[in-house]
């Protein structure tokens, strides 16, 4: 079998989001999982709405997704000669021609098929004229008008459109300009893409540029389009639901295995796998197992994917990207050795790496900055544990193993010389170590904490 080529080809028109970036993933999947390639090309011909700002953006969404790309980017905007090329092959062949109707006529007919109830469409009365170039004259594809185009879609199934339904599409403009459905076909085939995966949205685009390949007598590749990704109301996906740029994802603190494994599995299934790294989505990815209905974006289980892979990430692979956040929390630099200390307190639990970076933000503050929650400081500072508190402290300054296992022994042993219950200890303690009553073990949370740091809480929640 030929090598398999396949290609992401998004209009810089906005930020890469999750549809656009599913795409992306499963041309990426077809191509390393085949040992194929993978065509990065930017879509930039419609200038007005094309910015490099946004070209940029999307490269970098993939690059943060991990997609790299074997060949590009290309820009369409640097290659309409190729393009226009390719339309005056078709002006030779026989397979395009001249069309001298202005705008106007063109609405004219469009009326006039409405008004006797046909679908509006130019009539090709240019087709048989044999005009040459001129003034405000375009260049249309000579459709065929009857028979059917067929193409086994890889996600649909077979699909066939009547060719009556579809006009001469214009694909060279008056100014001069080749049209969309010219750039796309010329650059597939100048790519060598064998295989198009894309949103359902360009069904309808298939039939045309088929007919532009064949009459170019260009080899057809295989499509597939996939159904778009609705939100959790099973309506268009709106901002909200998800629609927003993939970087938005890394903002809340998701990691971009978590986001590519969330995208893979909306829209694609391998039996009742959940959990995937990429090089497990490579290796089990095929088109067979693309879903034909349309998939809903859900948060919830983005987090709970997004969780996973947080506690599958070595503690030093996580401490740079948790050190991102505390910053932005406005505390000073954290130090990687307490990052990788504190990390593996929060895995079993945290969804991102914001909700670990807010929970575990009392181990970063400064020990004279920490400010204690006035509700739980009046529930559980009461008088009576302040007296437990200021004992704890003395036998903790003069432990000499500050390990978990060293301050275990020494509560407890405390516990039973006091006759107190640990219960009424522990909370005064988990107050004045983190501010507030919720917090890791509270063993490990004084190691990690240090001597140093657990002493000088304490002196502060006593005073
Ligand atoms: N540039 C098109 C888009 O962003 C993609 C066209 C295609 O996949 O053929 O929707």
């Amino acid at each position: 079998m030929p090598q398999v080529v396949t290609r992401f080809p998004p209009s810089p028109t906005g930020y890469l989001h999750i549809g656009g970036a599913r795409t992306a993933l499963f041309n990426y999947l077809l191509a390393r999982h085949t040992g194929g390639r993978f065509v990065l090309r930017i879509e930039d011909t419609d200038a007005a709405r094309s910015t490099p700002e946004m070209t940029r953006a999307i490269l970098d969404g993939m690059a943060w997704l991990g997609l790299a790309h074997d060949d590009g980017p290309y820009f369409q905007s640097e290659r309409q000669d190729l393009y226009n090329a390719n339309v005056d092959r078709l002006l030779e062949n026989g397979h395009a021609y001249w069309c001298q109707c202005t705008p106007e006529d063109v609405q004219a007919m469009r009326d006039k098929a409405m008004a006797e109830g046909r679908k509006p469409k130019y009539d090709g009365r240019c087709r048989s004229l044999g005009l040459g170039p001129g003034p405000g004259r375009c260049v249309r594809l000579k459709t065929p008008q009857d028979g059917s185009t067929a193409f086994p879609d890889m996600v649909k199934g077979p699909v066939a459109y009547p060719n009556a339904e579809l006009d001469d599409l214009v694909i060279r403009r008056a100014d001069g300009g080749a049209t969309y459905h010219m750039a796309v076909v010329s650059d597939d085939h100048a790519m060598g893409v064998t295989h198009v995966l894309r949103g359902d949205d360009h069904l309808n685009n298939t039939p045309r540029q088929i007919h532009i390949l064949q009459a170019l007598g260009f080899p057809v590749p295989v499509y597939g389009h996939v159904p778009m990704i609705l939100g959790p109301d099973k309506k268009k996906l709106s901002k909200r639901h998800g629609a927003m740029s993939v970087m938005e994802y890394e903002k809340m603190g998701f990691l971009p295995e978590a986001v590519v494994n969330y995208l893979a599995r909306l829209g694609w299934a391998h039996g009742d796998q959940e959990i995937f790294t990429l090089d497990e989505l490579v290796a089990a990815f095929s088109t067979e197992n693309l879903n034909s209905s349309a998939a809903c974006f859900d948060l919830e289980k983005m987090l709970w994917v997004n969780a996973h892979h947080l506690r599958a990430k070595a503690p030093a692979e996580l401490s740079p990207l948790l050190a991102r956040f505390v910053r932005e929390l406005g505390l000073p630099e954290p130090g990687r050795a307490r990052l990788e200390a504190v990390i593996p307190l929060y895995q079993p639990r945290a969804q991102t790496l914001v909700e670990m970076a807010q929970a575990a933000a009392f181990f970063f503050t400064p020990d004279a900055g920490l400010a204690l929650d006035p509700e739980a400081a009046a529930k559980f500072l009461t008088p009576e544990a302040r007296e437990h508190l200021a004992a704890v402290r003395a036998l903790l300054a003069g432990l000499a193993d500050f390990s978990v296992a060293g301050i275990e022994a020494a509560l407890h042993g405390y516990v039973e010389a006091s006759g107190v219950k640990f219960k009424l200890i522990a909370q005064p303690i988990r107050v004045a170590l983190t501010g507030k009553t919720a917090s890791p073990g509270l063993y490990e949370t004084m190691a990690v904490l240090g001597k140093e740091s657990t002493l000088a809480r304490l002196d502060r929640a006593l005073a």
